[in-house]
C-alpha cells in the first residue's frame, strides 16, 4: 500500500537508449511523486527527456530502469486513466470535429449512443459548440488544438499529460487556450485529478502550475521541484507574479539565495554605477550555444579563447555579461552554463527574448534607466540628455558606448525602443508601470 495521496510515483526511472552500436543515458534515476489536485508544470532544456518521461507516465513506452505506480499499483501497458495533448493534433481530415472525438471514445469501447451525447457535451465545454460539422481544414490552429484538447477529455482522464500544448499557437489563440483550460481545472468542470505540463516557458508554467519541476540534461534528471503559491486567476502585471517569476529565474541561474545580487551590485543603488560590459547580443548568444554544445556545459576559459578565435579582453566581456545576467558562473578557470544559461541556448527568439528581459530588468542599470524614462514625459527622453546623465558617472567616451549597450540590449528584450531620427529613448508600454 502506498501513501493515501500517492497518485502517480515514478522510482527512480531511468531510460537508456540504444541507437545503432550505441546506447546511451536519456533519464537518469528520475523520482517524483504527484498529487491528486496537482497542476505540476516540467521545464527543462530540450532533449532533456520530457517527451521520454511523459510516454513512460501514459505508457506508452516502458522504461529501462525504475517502477511507475499508479494508484499505488505498478504500471503495465498503456494506462487507460491517462490522455496525453501534443504539440500539434493529428486530427483526420476526413472527420468532422465531432467524428475525432468521437473516435477517442470509441477506441476505449463506448456505445453509439454515449459516444454522440460525451462528445457534443465536451465540444460544449471547450466552446466549440457550432463547429460540430466542420472539418479540421475549416477551423483555426487555435481551434484546431482545443479539438485536440477535447479528445483528451472526453475519455475522462484522471490523468491529463500535456506536451508543450501551446506551443504551435499564435500568441492569441495560446492565451485562449490557457485560460480556458484553466477555468475548466480549477473550476472542477474536468473529470481529471492531476495535470502534468511539459512546456518552455517559464511565464507559461508560473502562470498555470501550482509546482514547478525542473530537469536537466546529459542525462535528464531532476534539478529542482518546487511550488507555485499563487491564487488563481493569476495576473502577469501583478507584483506576486512577477516574484514568482523572478525567483524561478533566479533559480535556474543558481542565484537561490534572494539576496544574492550579481556580481557586487548594491541592490538598492541609485544611479547606474555598474558598468555594463561591451558586448554584442549576437556575441552573447554565440558563446551560450558553444557551451551548450560543450561537454557538461562546461569549458576552460583558456581553451574557450582558443577554440572561439577570440581575443581575451572580447572574451572575457562575454563571461562577464554572461554572469551578469545569470546565464553562467565562472569557478576555477572554467566557465559553466546555469540552467538558465541552457535554456536560453536551447530556445527560440520568441523564449530568448523572454528570458532576456525578465533579467535585464533586475540589473540596477535598466532600473536607473527605466526609472528615468518613466518620470519623463510620456516615458520618453533625448539620448543626449541621458548620456549627459552618464557622464556624471563615466567618461564621455564611455557613457555613449554604456548607452548604446543597455538600448541596444532594451530593444533587443523588447523593453525599449528608440528612434534614431528624433534621437529619443522611449520605454515600450508594457515596461511603463514600475515593476
Ligand atoms: P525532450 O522532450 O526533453 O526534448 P526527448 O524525450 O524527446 O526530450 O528526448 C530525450 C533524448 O532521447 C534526446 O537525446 C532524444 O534524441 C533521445 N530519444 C528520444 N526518443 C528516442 C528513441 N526512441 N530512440 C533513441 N533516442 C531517443
Ligand atoms: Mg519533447
Amino acid at each position: 500500500m502506498g501513501k493515501p495521496d500517492s497518485f502517480l510515483e515514478l522510482k527512480n526511472v531511468s531510460q537508456v537508449y540504444t541507437v545503432g552500436e550505441r546506447q546511451f543515458t536519456a533519464i537518469e534515476d528520475f523520482s517524483l511523486t504527484l498529487k491528486e489536485g496537482e497542476f505540476c508544470a516540467l521545464l527543462g532544456p530540450s532533449g532533456c527527456g520530457k517527451s521520454t518521461l511523459l510516454r513512460i507516465i501514459t505508457g506508452l513506452q516502458a522504461p529501462t530502469g525504475g517502477k511507475v505506480l499508479y494508484r499505488s499499483r505498478p504500471l503495465t501497458g498503456v494506462n487507460p486513466h491517462a490522455a496525453m495533448v501534443f504539440q500539434t493534433f493529428a486530427l483526420f481530415p476526413w472527420l468532422t470535429v465531432q467524428e475525432n472525438v468521437e473516435l477517442a471514445l470509441e477506441a476505449r469501447g463506448l456505445p453509439a449512443r454515449v459516444r454522440n451525447d460525451r462528445a457534443l457535451e465536451i465540444l460544449d465545454r471547450v466552446g466549440l459548440d457550432g463547429f460540430e460539422t466542420a472539418y479540421p481544414r475549416e477551423l483555426s490552429g487555435g481551434m484546431r488544438q482545443k479539438v485536440g484538447f477535447a479528445r483528451a477529455i472526453a475519455v475522462e482522464p484522471e490523468l491529463l499529460c500535456l506536451d508543450e500544448p501551446f506551443s504551435s499557437l499564435d500568441i492569441l489563440s495560446a492565451e485562449t487556450l490557457r485560460r480556458e483550460l484553466l477555468e475548466l481545472w480549477t473550476g472542477g468542470r474536468l473529470p481529471t485529478r492531476a495535470i502534468l505540463m511539459v512546456t518552455h516557458s517559464i511565464e507559461e508554467a508560473v502562470f498555470m502550475a501550482d509546482r514547478i519541476v525542473v530537469m536537466d540534461k546529459d542525462p535528464g534528471r531532476l534539478m529542482t521541484d518546487f511550488k507555485v503559491g499563487l491564487a488563481h486567476p493569476r495576473d502577469r502585471k501583478d507584483r506576486g507574479f512577477e516574484a514568482v517569476v523572478d525567483n524561478v529565474y533566479s533559480l535556474l541561474a543558481g542565484q537561490t539565495e534572494p539576496d544574492h545580487v550579481e556580481l557586487g551590485a548594491e541592490p538598492a543603488a541609485p544611479g547606474p554605477t555598474r558598468r555594463l560590459p561591451n558586448v554584442h547580443i549576437s556575441d552573447l548568444s554565440g558563446l551560450l550555444e558553444h557551451l551548450e554544445s560543450a561537454r557538461d556545459h562546461q569549458d576552460d576559459i583558456y581553451a574557450l579563447a582558443e577554440d572561439l578565435k577570440m581575443n581575451s579582453d572580447h572574451l572575457l566581456n562575454l563571461i562577464q555579461a554572461a554572469e551578469l545576467l545569470g546565464f553562467a558562473t565562472v569557478w576555477k578557470g572554467d566557465i559553466r552554463l546555469t540552467p538558465l544559461g541552457e535554456t536560453f541556448a536551447a530556445t527560440g527568439i520568441i523564449g530568448r527574448k523572454e528570458i532576456f528581459a525578465v533579467r535585464l530588468k533586475r540589473l540596477s542599470f535598466f532600473k536607473w534607466l527605466a526609472s528615468i524614462l518613466r518620470a519623463s514625459e510620456k516615458s520618453r527622453q533625448r539620448w543626449d540628455v541621458i548620456e549627459a546623465a552618464l557622464g556624471l558617472e563615466f567618461h564621455p567616451a564611455e557613457a555613449r558606448q554604456q548607452l548604446e549597450r543597455i538600448v541596444e540590449w532594451g530593444r533587443y528584450a523588447e523593453l525599449l525602443s528608440y528612434d534614431d531620427k528624433s534621437r529619443v529613448i522611449y520605454l515600450e508600454p508594457a515596461t511603463e508601470s514600475p515593476p
